[in-house]
């Protein structure tokens, strides 16, 4: 149940060569959530400098896909033509949305232009008008109506993201056991645990190490003593519950050696029950595979293949071996579900920056969201510190210069 580096796969992503590409359209939002990292100051940007930011994806990134960020990009006036200049230039368009926006209309609209999936954003903390002091569980109703209008669209992949709080960690299964009932509509979910600064105790220090006030930005609280929740922690509550759920592949972390930063792992099943989870080994082949015959590495595992082709790699992969197990016990005991169609489902965990003894952020190694600010790369989820501080801050202890070890920028998308 402790998760070991060396029984997962460290992806092989660069900042020159990583499967995702965070292209940032707009500032502007129609919902407050709490873990936003985002302010509005410019609106929206023009279509000419999101093509020159395409290109330069393109050139720089080699992505597989385009996460199309912000804001809420459903709001950009220009959303077709940006998700049509993607595809035309041969990257694949996701949209990371909260959703509120997204109509069947729209929806087709968006596949007719050469979209390939959306990330959605729902969890308890958004301030959505009629869900607010609603559950995880209940925002499962709100999850599988978006699930289902993408559905019936045909061909979209659709993975759901939550913001995982202090006060609702203890819900993620509620959640991973509803994408697992809805295994034919839902091709993944991703957990990303809460981080605030909190600036009663803490002060920044900007890149001519002068003392600001970091309250400007939005991951900041006047204070904040409750205890974040950590990646591995969110792996063990699902390992409880959900026995054959493992992680298959990580990041690390820029500044600790021991930090889980990014978790991706997919589950095998099919509607009647989840038989188990890919391994190490099967997420190397892929990342190496899709490197070796397209280019690119694999951000969306859910497209890795057929999953029953995934079984072949039994006798080198123990977690795919047990899958296999599990499933041709199920068929011995239920033979009609030979011909259950199986699928694979993601599942992922991020563990936002955490802020060091040192005053400076342990951020995801080979970070996969980085998006451009002024011709250059920088993590997404401190962008708002270039825009408002000119630079990354560190942080110290209010009046002492010293960090305290509990504090973090948060993330949180869509
Ligand atoms: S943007 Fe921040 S939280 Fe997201 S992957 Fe990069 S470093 Fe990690």
């Amino acid at each position: 149940m402790t998760l070991e580096k060396r029984e997962l796969y460290r992806f092989p992503w660069s900042k020159n060569d990583n499967p995702i590409a965070w292209l940032e359209i707009t500032d502007i939002c129609d919902l407050h959530c709490e873990g936003c990292y985002r302010q509005k100051l410019a609106g929206h940007k023009p279509l000419d400098e999101i093509k020159d930011e395409v290109r330069f994806f393109k050139r720089w990134r080699n992505p597989d896909n385009v996460s199309i960020a912000g804001g809420e990009p459903l709001l950009h006036p220009e959303i077709l033509d940006i998700v049509a200049f993607i595809a035309e230039q041969g990257m694949k368009p996701i949209v990371l949305t909260n959703a509120e926006n997204l109509t069947p209309s729209l929806l087709r609209d968006l596949k007719k232009a050469g979209l390939s999936g959306f990330t959605i954003h729902i969890d308890s903390h958004q301030h959505r008008p009629g869900w607010t002091g609603r559950s995880e569980a209940e925002h499962n109703e709100l999850r599988g109506r978006y699930a289902d209008m993408i559905a019936a669209e045909k061909g979209l992949l659709v993975i759901f993201n939550s913001t995982v709080y202090p006060s609702t960690h203890h819900e993620v299964p509620d959640v991973v056991r509803w994408a697992q009932e809805n295994v034919r509509t839902v091709d993944g979910v991703v957990f990303i645990t809460y981080r605030t600064l909190d600036t009663e105790a803490s002060v920044g220090i900007d890149t001519h190490g002068r003392e600001v006030e970091a309250d400007r930005l939005s991951y900041t609280s006047e204070s904040y003593d409750e205890v974040f929740v950590t990646g591995p922690e969110v792996y063990r509550i699902i390992k409880d519950e959900f026995s054959t759920y493992e992680p298959a592949g990580y990041l690390g972390g820029t500044e600790r050696h021991d930090s889980y930063k990014w978790l991706a792992g997919a589950m095998i099943g099919s509607k009647h029950r989840m038989y188990g989870s890919i391994g190490k080994k099967t997420m190397e082949v892929a990342q190496a595979g899709h490197h070796l015959f397209c280019g690119t590495y694999l951000a969306y595992l859910a497209r890795m293949g057929a999953p029953s082709l995934l079984f072949l790699l039994a006798p080198w992969d123990r977690a795919v071996r047990r899958a296999l197990r599990n499933r041709l016990s199920d068929i011995l005991r239920h033979p009609t579900r030979l011909f259950s169609r199986l699928r694979l489902q993601t599942v992922g965990i991020i563990q936002a920056p955490d802020i060091q003894p040192n005053g400076r952020a342990d951020m995801c190694d080979s970070c996969p969201d980085m998006t451009v600010w002024n011709g250059t790369l920088i993590n997404s989820c401190r962008m708002d510190e270039y825009r408002l501080y000119g630079g990354l801050l560190s942080m110290a202890e209010r009046n002492a210069m010293q960090v305290p070890a509990h504090s973090g920028s948060t993330h949180e998308r869509g």
